[in-house]
């Protein structure tokens, strides 16, 4: 029995809506988690299932030990009792998403998909497809609008959603109280810092940090200082003239009535903020103090431009800011695809419940 993949689909949709894995996978690009959405998890599971089973809720594969069943290829005993029943394998799967992210350090290709880890590939072979089917529904994550912009977008996904859901989702919960040292100011939660503040060394800051390493959020750390160094190999250092704060948690523009900014995160970067000052137009290509042609070398690594803020109104314009969005550039996700594997855990083979353990090339035909 097959189930329609754009059914399949919306079931997914609504668990992983119902039940959110919280952060990034750190293999996610190559399977097309990248912001961590619902729809981006959705969209790997109607891969994987296109894998393992071609939809067909009836497939089973009984030279298992204790045999694996339906969309996914579970046992029973993974999804619920019955993994003929596709809600169950979907709810298994969420669990197993939930999983792969809970430590951010297995990842997908960790514990809970061992043999989407052995033929990664497959595992995400059928996500242009689901993606098309995902964006027939309407539910793709997009970017933004583009409405007049101060300058010319490179034609990347810019700002994350700005929704302080999105960037609990991406960064952990951040809880606070409100008062800091300065107007404006919040005062984390205590635990959040210790789980998510790191202190990064950024060799080509040290002249603006007197070799202080900066504060900011652990899944920021490497694309950050990937940035910088990439600026330097391109010889493009002297571009960036001054260093403006990272980490500074407080409400946006310093305004207690504003929302959250993302520098309470640690997630967003001040540079050159004297040539490129909050709600003015950002000092134009080629003028001292401009940021654009810093930022490709940003987006590379998915830090978006303040300098696109405010759709070509000048008073949300923030050109010092660049901040993640926890999503890459597209060429970069395909890139990734072919990357090497990490060594599958020694305790996969030993019988581990949870184990999505399928056998791809015994799947029976759809
Ligand atoms: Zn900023």
């Amino acid at each position: 029995m097959t189930i329609a993949a754009s059914d399949l689909y919306q079931k997914l949709l609504a668990a992983f809506r119902g039940s959110p894995p919280h952060g990034v996978p750190p293999d996610g690009a190559q399977f097309g988690i990248v912001s961590g959405a619902p729809e981006e998890w959705a969209c790997f599971g109607v891969s994987v299932a296109h894998a393992e089973s071609g939809f067909d809720s009836r497939s089973e594969n009984l030279s298992d030990p204790g045999g694996s069943f339906g969309i996914f290829q579970y046992s029973h005993e993974q999804a619920f009792g019955n993994a003929y029943d596709v809600d169950n394998s979907v709810r298994a799967f969420v669990r197993d998403a939930n999983a792969s992210t809970a430590g951010l350090r297995d990842g997908i290709l960790g514990r809970r998909f061992s043999t989407i880890g052995m033929h990664p590939s497959l595992g995400a072979a059928w996500l242009p497809e689901a993606r098309q089917l995902a964006g027939s529904t309407g539910s793709v994550p997009v970017a933004p609008a583009a409405s007049a912009q101060p300058v010319a977008s490179t034609g990347y996904l810019h700002a994350m959603p700005q929704t302080v859901a999105a960037f609990d989702a991406l960064y952990g919960k951040l809880t606070w109280t409100e008062g800091g040292p300065d107007r404006g100011d919040i005062t984390p939660d205590p635990g959040w810092v210790t789980a998510n503040i790191v202190k990064m060394d950024i060799p080509q800051m040290h002249r603006f940090t007197r070799r202080e390493p900066i504060e900011c959020h652990r899944l920021i750390a490497q694309p950050l200082a990937a940035v910088f160094a990439s600026i330097e190999q391109a010889g493009k250092l002297p571009l960036v003239l001054s260093y403006d704060g990272l980490w500074v948690p407080r409400h946006k523009d310093h305004n207690p009535s504003r929302g959250i900014s993302l520098h309470s995160y640690g997630s967003a970067i001040d540079i050159n903020a004297e040539w490129n000052p909050y709600g003015h137009v950002p000092a134009p290509a080629g003028a001292k103090g401009s940021c654009v042609e810093l930022i490709p070398f940003f987006e590379a690594e998915g830090f978006a431009w303040g300098g696109y803020f405010g759709g070509g109104n000048a008073s949300d314009t923030d050109g010092m800011h660049f901040e993640w969005t926890g999503r890459v550039p597209v060429a970069s996700v395909a890139d990734s695809g072919g990357s090497p594997l990490a060594p599958e855990s020694p305790s996969l083979s030993g019988g581990d419940d949870q184990v999505l353990d399928i056998g791809l090339d015994l799947v029976k035909p759809a």
